[in-house]
């Protein structure tokens, strides 16, 4: 019997094939947005406004000014490290597979343009983390997990999570008309529907706290979707 499972298009999914492709990009913005480095600032502007309302409608305790440890995964070349993540939490560590994207992120750390802690350079389905975290920001890059290596990926963030602490998902998302995931040959990766993406977090134990589709976007875009999670069981 074929498992639904298997004929998702997440089994096409290749990790060294996305590297190839990555690797053959630019370490620019311009390479990290796919040639709309435009978005980039309404992007940057539109997770600040979603965190900040976070934070209001569920407050980090009294003693805590700025969040503690942030991780950016999947970093690229630290756009969200700097344009963002920096200005929001008082150290932030960096995952990314692509050597060069890495030490990318390591040059900003030099001119002084953010605050940063350890740069792991691996991909996320092997990435163990070490360190405790509030904020643990996952963007564009999910699509390069299979849906299991997600489920378990997502596992381990729960308990890397700080006291209070928060996984943020923003993703594309499948406009397929027949609410399928569509895989992508060129990057070898998925987008994902949001169904799938609930079903997912689900299945990781985690539930949602706030979620938003970006403003702003180009209507030739992907619609973008940001979710705010903890772990939890929904009371039965
Ligand atoms: N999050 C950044 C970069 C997005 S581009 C931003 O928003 O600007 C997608 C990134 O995912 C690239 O840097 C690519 O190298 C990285 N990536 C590819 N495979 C990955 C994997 N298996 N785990 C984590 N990141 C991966």
């Amino acid at each position: 019997m074929t498992s639904s499972l298997s004929q998702s298009p997440d089994v096409q999914i290749s990790q060294s094939d996305a590297l190839v492709y990555w690797n053959s990009i630019p370490p620019t913005v311009n390479g990290m947005l796919g040639g709309y480095p435009q978005v980039s600032r309404i992007d940057l502007r539109g997770s600040a406004n979603f965190l900040a309302k976070l934070l209001r409608q569920y407050p980090p305790p009294e003693s805590q000014k700025a969040l503690g440890r942030g991780v950016d995964c999947g970093a690229g070349i630290g756009r969200v490290t700097m344009g963002f993540l920096s200005k929001v939490c008082e150290i932030v560590d960096v995952v990314e597979p692509v050597g060069k994207f890495a030490a990318e992120v390591k040059l900003a750390q030099m001119t002084g343009n953010g605050r940063l802690g350890e740069i792991y350079v691996t991909g996320l389905e092997d990435w163990k983390p070490e360190n405790r975290y509030d904020l643990v920001w996952n963007q564009w890059c999910l699509g390069h997990l299979t849906d299991e290596q997600l489920v378990t990926y997502l596992k381990r963030c729960s308990k890397a999570l700080a006291n209070g602490g928060w996984i943020l998902v923003k993703e594309n998302m499948s406009t397929n008309k027949d609410g399928i995931d569509i895989f992508d040959v060129e990057d070898s990766s998925v987008t994902r529907t949001d169904q799938k993406f609930r079903k997912i977090f689900e299945e990781a134990g985690l539930l949602i706290f706030k979620t938003e589709v970006q403003p702003g976007f180009p209507k030739q875009l992907f619609p973008v979707r940001c979710y705010a999670l903890r772990p939890g069981k929904i009371p039965c």
